[in-house]
């Protein structure tokens, strides 16, 4: 049976339109020559504040003061177990060396870059999560300089349990200041910042083509698109369980794709019947990002069964992915594209963005069928080194003289030569 689509998009997002490249490239070059003084006039243009840029320890304490004790153990508890998690990838990045050849010694470090910049979106939402994502792993990759940035709200600031988040997982400064001019002034070191070796985090079209843009001279995390999400769900899911789920991840914005892949008629049925309901009971700005993701964006197809289903995934090669169906152990072994899985119905894509360690900044767009989300390795670069007896650079320095006049290059040739000579005076070599 060929796949059925019982519902298909009519729009796929775009990851690069030339409007906004042409936008945020002049606004880069503008803030480049003019500085603290350029990034302040596109802060006052797009987020129509003029207040503190960064946060001083007075302001940062007054911000905290305003989170609630609840919401600030629930952020306590997310930084843990997100803290947790890095520590657990970190354990698993060793510096190794081998004896190569007898008397030549090679190994690799892995070395934390210097500066990150963290992006904390604050556009629609307050992505307070986000502030714990970056930051923390930041912090437990051993990076020396930690700024994390956030739009300001008019007249208010930034969003204090962001101010919060970033503040107890480890940011030394905090930034109000969003969109494109929030990722210059990381990257040019304005306002007295240290420039970023490398910027991550989420963010709208403009925040992810200014790191586009300003790859190459400073490293990035990923481009990200739209947030996605893929359920694979078979005749054992809840109907209602897996509609909910939908609508929860339309909810990110109005690009945002859903997807259902199941082999069951009925579920699919019944999924779609539920989903506009559902999207009818959100809020209005909620439901407004869901009803249009879900009308322009979301798709339901039909499978003949689960290797299907699997294959099918694998193409959409999804940011978060789900498994409602018999036999996780099947699925966890053959899906290979996806940022994140969530295995049975009692785990769910909400407590990944929020709360359950595993990061939250995914790959969206298919660049999920190449990379995985962020993560302690992302912020640590893995460098190599070598050093030898005279006697074990002997063979080395023999082959190295031969390859280098193969490939005509005589300098890289004496420079083996001349360590010959050195070494073994009274011998030839050819
Ligand atoms: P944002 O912080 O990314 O963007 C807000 C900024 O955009 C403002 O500060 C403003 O300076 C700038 N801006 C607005 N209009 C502009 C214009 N016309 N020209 C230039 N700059 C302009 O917040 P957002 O807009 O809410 O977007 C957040 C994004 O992050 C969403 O797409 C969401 O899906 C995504 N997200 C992704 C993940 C993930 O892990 N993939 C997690 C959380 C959020």
């Amino acid at each position: 049976m060929p796949r059925e689509y019982l519902k298909q998009a009519t729009l796929t997002p775009k990851s690069h339109a030339t409007e906004t490249h042409d936008i945020v490239k002049s606004i880069l070059d503008e803030i480049e020559a003019g500085g603290d003084e350029a990034a302040l006039k596109y802060a006052k243009q797009f987020d129509r504040y003029e207040g503190s840029v960064i946060l001083g320890q007075a302001e940062i304490e007054a911000a905290c003061a305003l989170v609630p004790e609840k919401l600030r153990a629930d952020i306590r508890f997310a930084h843990d177990n997100v803290r947790r998690f890095a520590e657990l990838q970190k354990s698993t990045v060793r510096d190794v060396e081998t004896e190569i050849t007898p008397g030549f010694v090679a190994g690799q470090k892995a070395i934390p870059v210097d500066a990150a910049g963290c992006y904390v979106p604050g556009g629609r939402y307050s992505h307070i999560a986000s502030a714990i994502m970056t930051v923390t792993t930041a912090k437990v990759a051993g990076c020396r300089h930690i700024t994390a940035c956030s739009p300001p709200r008019p007249g208010v600031g930034v969003n204090p349990a962001i101010v919060y988040a970033a503040h107890i997982c480890g940011a030394d400064k905090i930034m109000a200041m969003g969109g494109v001019q929030g990722v210059a002034a990381m990257t040019f070191g304005l306002f007295g910042l240290p420039k970023a070796n490398i910027l991550v985090g989420p963010g709208n079209q403009f925040v992810a083509e200014a790191k586009r843009i300003l790859f190459g001279r400073v490293g990035i995390d990923m481009i990200a698109g739209p947030t996605d999400s893929l359920i694979l769900a078979d005749k054992q899911a809840d109907p209602h369980i897996v509609a909910t789920d939908l609508v929860s991840q339309a909810e990110h914005g109005y690009n945002s794709p859903v997807w259902l892949v199941t082999d069951d008629r009925v579920l699919a049925e019944e999924v779609l019947r539920r989903v506009p309901e559902l999207i009818a009971d959100l809020p209005e700005l909620n439901g407004e990002n869901a009803a249009a993701a879900w009308r322009d964006y979301a798709e339901v197809i039909l499978c003949e069964d689960r290797e299907d289903m699997a294959a099918c995934s694998d193409e959409y090669a999804p940011e978060h992915l789900t498994v409602q169906a018999e036999d996780l152990d099947w699925w966890l072994n053959s899906l290979t594209c996806y940022g994140s899985l969530f295995l049975g119905e009692e785990t769910t894509v909400s407590y990944g963005d929020k709360a359950t360690g595993t990061n939250h900044v995914l790959p969206t767009s298919r660049a999920a069928s190449y990379t995985g989300g962020l993560s302690v390795h992302k912020y640590m670069k893995i460098v190599t080194w070598q050093r030898a007896t005279r006697e074990g650079s002997k063979a080395v320095a023999e082959a190295t003289a031969r390859i280098s006049r193969l490939e005509g290059m005589e300098g890289h040739a004496r420079a083996a030569d001349v360590r010959l000579a050195k070494y073994f005076p009274n011998e030839t070599f050819d």
